[in-house]
């Protein structure tokens, strides 16, 4: 096996050069892609409708080999279940996955990275430090295993796990368009959430943006959101507000600004006037996202969430001004697994 490539990590077009080179069709490249991601058959043996001689070349020059599960940590209530994944890759390393599911909505929290670079000051994740990018095949696995350890489809993707995915965009942008393929994992990129930290040199393009994204923002001002966030200091507020309010508006595919509630730190009603005066609620919605903190961390000492009272408030200033606003109250915080607290001993704060 050692020789042989993982062929969860090829695209279509690498496995269409494959086939091609090998003296077989460029469809056939696209047959054993559906068997993989939509049949989710996995055993080249089993791929009836393609000839015998390539299920041998594929045999003797791929693996379909899926990481392995090695924990899980399950929560449920009346509405739903979590339930976190510890998963083993290839090399040893762990990351972590969370399927949320929840009136009939079936999101999965993936990982981009082992660990991660940013350093946002409030984020377990980033206590582990910049590890690895997470090639296309391992974040595809991650959704992979998942339909077949609950037998059912993942019906919604949140770029939310661990790690920064614009910071691994290439192996992000080939995991997408497989995802996204209506032949192979068929997830629509409407159901498809790149959620960053806000690195805007990735974002040049957004208008050609075809899957919703979310911006980790955090705080209404420049001192404060470079104290939670060093990104900032890169791409300060000023950058994100022009990017928003030079993109078309959409009604079907606002960007979402996700705003971790801290309290005294930015969950001010002033903070929230700010946000109004920065942002158009016909460009943006907010995702309030009161402070998770796992009980007993040290990590998060200095950080404590917010009253319900302060929650609502600023909550009510928002929705005043004619915004969209839903207040996400973590599903999986219990598990560790709510935003900002996976680090595969156990998800980014966002
Ligand atoms: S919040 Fe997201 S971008 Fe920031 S350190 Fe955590 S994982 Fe990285």
């Amino acid at each position: 096996m050692e020789n042989k490539e993982w062929l969860f990590d090829k695209s279509q077009q690498e496995l269409e050069k494959f086939c091609v080179l090998n003296g077989f069709k460029k469809y056939n490249a696209h047959q054993v892609m559906r068997w993989v991601y939509f049949y989710q058959i996995f055993d080249f043996a089993k791929m009836t409708d393609i000839s015998k001689s390539l299920r041998g070349g594929l045999i003797n020059n791929f693996h379909a080999n899926l990481p392995e599960i090695l924990d899980t940590t399950y929560e449920e209530d009346i509405t739903g279940y979590s339930k976190k994944y510890l998963i083993r890759l290839a090399d040893d390393k762990t990351i972590e996955s969370v399927l949320i599911n929840y009136n009939s909505r079936k999101t999965l929290c993936v990982s981009s990275q082992i660990g991660c670079k940013m350093g946002c000051t409030f984020c377990e994740t980033a206590e582990l430090g910049g590890g690895r990018n997470l090639s296309s095949g391992e974040i595809l696995s991650q959704i992979l295993l998942i339909n077949m350890d609950t037998k059912e489809k993942i019906t919604n993707v949140v770029f939310m796990g661990m790690g920064e995915p614009l910071d691994n965009i290439i192996e992000v942008e080939k995991s997408l368009n497989i995802m996204s393929d209506n032949n192979f994992l068929a997830i629509a990129p409407r159901k498809i959430t790149v959620s960053t930290c806000g690195l805007l040199d990735k974002l040049k393009d957004i208008e050609k943006f075809k899957y919703k994204i979310a911006i980790s923002l955090n705080a209404s001002d420049d001192i404060t959101r470079s104290g939670l966030m060093p990104v900032n200091k890169k791409f300060p507020l000023k950058d994100i507000v022009n990017l928003i309010n030079h993109k078309k508006p959409s009604i079907h595919n606002k960007i979402t600004l996700e705003y971790v509630l801290i309290k005294g730190i930015n969950d001010n009603i002033l903070n929230a006037k700010e946000l109004i005066k920065m942002f158009s609620p016909s460009k943006v919605k907010f995702n309030l996202i009161p402070l998770n903190k796992e009980k007993n961390s040290i990590f998060l000492k200095n950080f404590e969430r917010p009253d319900d009272n302060a929650i609502n408030d600023f909550k009510v200033k928002l929705l005043k001004a004619g915004f969209t606003v839903t207040t996400r109250f973590s599903k999986a915080q219990s598990i560790n697994g709510g935003c900002g607290q996976l680090t595969a001993k156990t998800i980014c704060f966002r």
